[in-house]
């Protein structure tokens, strides 16, 4: 019966692992914790849902671009009655959709929105069938630092005619699984796991002394090396960096990042699936949403702070279930970081004159988090609450150091932080044997050297002035 609706409304002949399961408990009104793998097709869980119950479906996503890209898919699906309520509606289209709110089969909005009262109001009469929390892994890691909007869902979730939620997430491990049902105050969820290991990804590791020889080595692999691929950085500035440094091999990349405008991030994304990109260098801003299913590379010039964030920025390759080859370089400076990013949780002191109204001076993200603890919380509960992030965070750290330093098994190291087991495989990590040269294709044109690509870059230079 399930498959019939599956052919009718999509034209697939059988569901993927999980989708079936998900979809039959969402049926039975329950609550349910969904860890797929990227790319498995979590949209179709809640899109089918809606479908099968008639009833309309609430989105709750975590970035602007994911929405739209979302909204966008879906609409070529066929889907007519969809819209996101954010930015990119003008004022008088927004109004105009919180007037006719009823009339939408799928509405998607960011947290943020949920926290307007008005609107927040509006979307509690919908009479919802299902509601879907996307990438529900920000409800723990960014719910702490930047996004305290995903912690005060729960209040918005307590009303009596809520209908089932489906917490949709590709990496968790167990505490951001319990977060997640915390946080969504889900009771009862049923649970579906799936195994993450993603293993046509084959996973690569380099030391380095100096940041300038991690550099010199992205440069010779993107000017020998076929895309399509992601390069991750830690800032906006070696974004820019480093996409100016490749052009001078003429490689069509360009960098991506928060500091940019909607709409050239748009651009960028656009040009990047239509293959007139070959390269990306971004920030961790990049990649939700990025239905590219060819991804070749995905290098870190920097290590991501979290596993968790590393899964997710890798899982990004290789949707074609195609080999794909992800590099992590490291140095030591590196080290000194990452544990610096995690060293950023509020002190004793610091939630001790926040609750006693002393001002202080501290991070955008700490603040948040005190504004938050303040109106949820007494002050010795903020205090507990603050020495169990800063464990967790340093369990974190000590996670991610672990991979960078580590003799074993990559795979292993990485897939032993969700608390999953490997299968062995043939060349799976550089600890393990892995060629990498096995795995790049070469780029046609080398016989372009770089002086003689200089020169020419010069005399273009000296004929335009
Ligand atoms: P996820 O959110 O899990 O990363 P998506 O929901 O974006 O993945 O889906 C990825 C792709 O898989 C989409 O192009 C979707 O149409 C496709 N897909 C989903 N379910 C099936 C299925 N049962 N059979 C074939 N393709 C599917
Ligand atoms: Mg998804």
């Amino acid at each position: 019966m399930l498959e019939r609706a599956l052919q009718h409304y999509f034209g697939f002949s059988s569901f993927r692992p999980g989708q079936e399961e998900v979809i039959r408990a969402l049926l039975a009104n329950e609550d349910v914790v969904a860890l797929l793998p990227t790319g498995t097709g979590k949209s179709l869980c809640y899109q089918l849902t809606g479908r099968l119950k008639e009833a309309p479906v609430l989105i709750i996503s975590p970035l602007l671009s994911l929405m739209q890209d979302q909204v966008n898919q879906m609409k070529k699906l066929g889907f007519k009655r969809v819209v996101a309520l954010n930015s990119f509606l003008t004022r008088e289209q927004f109004t105009e959709v919180l007037a006719n709110l009823a009339h939408y089969d799928y509405i998607f909005v960011s947290p943020e929105m949920l926290q307007n009262v008005n609107i927040g109001r509006r979307l509690k009469q919908l009479p919802f069938g299902l509601i879907v929390v996307d990438e529900a892994h920000c409800i723990s890691e960014w719910g702490h630092d930047f996004r305290p909007d995903y912690l005060r869902l729960n209040t918005w979730l307590k009303y009596d005619s809520r209908p089932p939620i489906v917490a949709l997430t590709a990496t968790a491990t167990s505490k951001v699984l319990a977060d997640i049902k915390d946080v969504l105050c889900i009771k009862e969820a049923s649970m579906y796991l799936a195994p993450i290991d993603r293993k046509e990804i084959r996973l690569a590791r380099q030391w380095f002394t100096t940041a300038q020889e991690k550099v010199n080595w992205i440069e010779e692999y993107v000017s020998t090396t076929l895309g399509p691929g992601i390069i991750y950085t830690s800032s906006r500035k070696k974004t820019e960096q480093l996409t100016a440094q490749l052009r001078k091999w003429r490689i069509k990349v360009a960098a991506y990042h928060g500091g940019m405008t909607n709409e050239d991030r748009q651009l960028i994304q656009e040009q990047f699936l239509a293959a007139e990109l070959e390269w990306i260098v971004a920030t961790s801003a990049f990649g939700m949403g990025v239905h590219k299913n060819n991804i070749r590379h995905v290098i870190h010039e920097t290590m991501s702070p979290t596993l968790s964030g590393y899964m997710q920025e890798i899982g990004r390759a290789a949707r074609d279930g195609q080999d794909a080859l992800a590099t992590v370089l490291c140095t030591e400076q590196d080290k000194e970081v990452l544990q610096f990013l995690h060293d950023t949780v509020p002190t004793e002191e610091m939630v001790r004159a926040y609750y006693a109204h002393v001002s202080l001076a501290i991070s955008d993200s700490n603040a948040e988090l005190l504004k938050y603890l303040y109106a949820n919380y007494e002050l010795s509960q903020a205090i507990v609450y603050c020495q169990t992030l800063k464990v967790e965070k340093n369990k974190a750290f000590q996670a991610t150091k672990n991979y960078m330093e580590t003799s074993k098994c990559l795979r292993a190291t990485l897939l032993q932080y969700f608390e999953q087991a490997t299968v062995p495989q043939q060349a799976c990590c550089t600890q393990c044997g892995l060629n990498v040269e096995d795995y790049k294709e070469v780029r046609k044109f080398t016989n372009l050297s770089k002086q003689s690509l200089d020169w020419a870059l010069r005399l273009q230079q000296m004929l335009l002035k």
